[in-house]
């Protein structure tokens, strides 16, 4: 395997590290995901990224959430498994541990809301999920509460904050991220022993020993709620398929990217591009690159 942190990834490099994807594949050796996220008046979040995870090539993916959500959710995803949780006040407040069995990788945080019950669940994931972890949105705001807990897993986990994010989670102001991103990331990643993704125009990919690459992938028609979202459907699969985390950060965040790249090239512009719309642009971007 070559280091993926070399500090220039070509295009083609994305190829050559991508898992491949032979004709005796079955949905287990694809990967079996969990996403875990939206609130009663959030159900978007998680159905974007639900469909993302599906569209980059999960095995299998089951999405938790209030139960109120789910007859409408279902009905956009038929490939999707559901599961209703525990909710308090419109937001999830418990889930069922046993869903946490037999998966490849977790996602969580996204449309939960910031809402105290939410808090016990993010906990609770922290503490009991033995496959690698990611934790987006959401549930990096009940994360600033829960960094003790953090610092003990010992599993593999992935933060992917935007610049303000980053900046509640360690404390920084956001003009500080702005002006340090690499070094906050490390500090933040070998502090806590996790892989920091800090989105943005150019997004930076740390590992827990430091390492760094550079995704710059993308464009302006990404600023727009609900991207986020769809990356983290991208990298939940990527993290369930590849061997090595930081390559599948690097590999997801590409194809996210080229997605909107390739679709404002052709039928779609950087003003009316939707989140929605790099999902489908998968498609084409593994058509070309993969
Ligand atoms: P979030 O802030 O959580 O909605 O995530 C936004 C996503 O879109 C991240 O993957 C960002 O890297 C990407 N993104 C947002 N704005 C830009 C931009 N101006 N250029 C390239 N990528 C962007
Ligand atoms: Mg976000």
């Amino acid at each position: 395997v070559t280091d993926p942190a070399r500090e220039w990834r070509a295009e083609e490099d994305v190829k050559e590290g991508y898992p491949r994807l032979p004709a005796s594949a079955h949905k287990g050796s694809r990967g079996k995901g969990l996403l875990i996220g939206g609130a009663q008046m959030m159900p978007g979040a998680l159905v974007m990224a639900a469909k993302a995870s599906i569209r980059s090539g999960a095995g299998l993916t089951t999405a938790a959430t209030v139960p109120g959500n789910i007859p409408s959710a279902a009905g956009s995803l038929p490939e999707v498994m559901f599961m209703g949780t525990e909710e308090v006040d419109g937001v999830i407040s418990g889930i069922d541990t046993d869903s946490l069995t037999g998966k490849d990788a977790v996602a969580a945080g996204i449309g939960m809301g910031r809402k105290e019950p939410g808090r016990a669940v993010m906990e609770t994931l922290l503490k009991e999920t033995k496959v690698p972890l990611l934790i987006d949105a959401d549930g990096l705001y009940h994360l600033r509460f829960l960094l003790d807990v953090l610092k003990e897993r010992e599993e593999v986990t992935v933060v992917t904050p935007h610049v303000k994010e980053m900046a509640d989670l360690t404390g920084e102001s956001t003009g500080e991220v702005k002006r340090n991103p690499f070094s906050i990331s490390s500090k933040f990643a070998r502090d806590y022993g996790v892989y920091v993704v800090l989105k943005g125009p150019h997004t930076i990919i740390t590992a827990p020993d430091g390492r760094q690459i550079v995704e710059s992938s993308g464009n302006e028609g990404l600023a727009k709620g609900g991207s986020g979202d769809v990356l983290t459907g991208i990298l939940l699969t990527m993290l369930m398929q590849h061997e090595h985390p930081l390559e599948a950060l690097a590999n997801g965040c590409f194809l996210h990217g080229k997605s909107a790249e390739l679709l404002t090239a052709g039928e779609r512009t950087v003003y009316d591009l939707l989140p929605t719309d790099v999902v489908e642009g998968l498609s084409s971007v593994f058509r070309t690159y993969i």
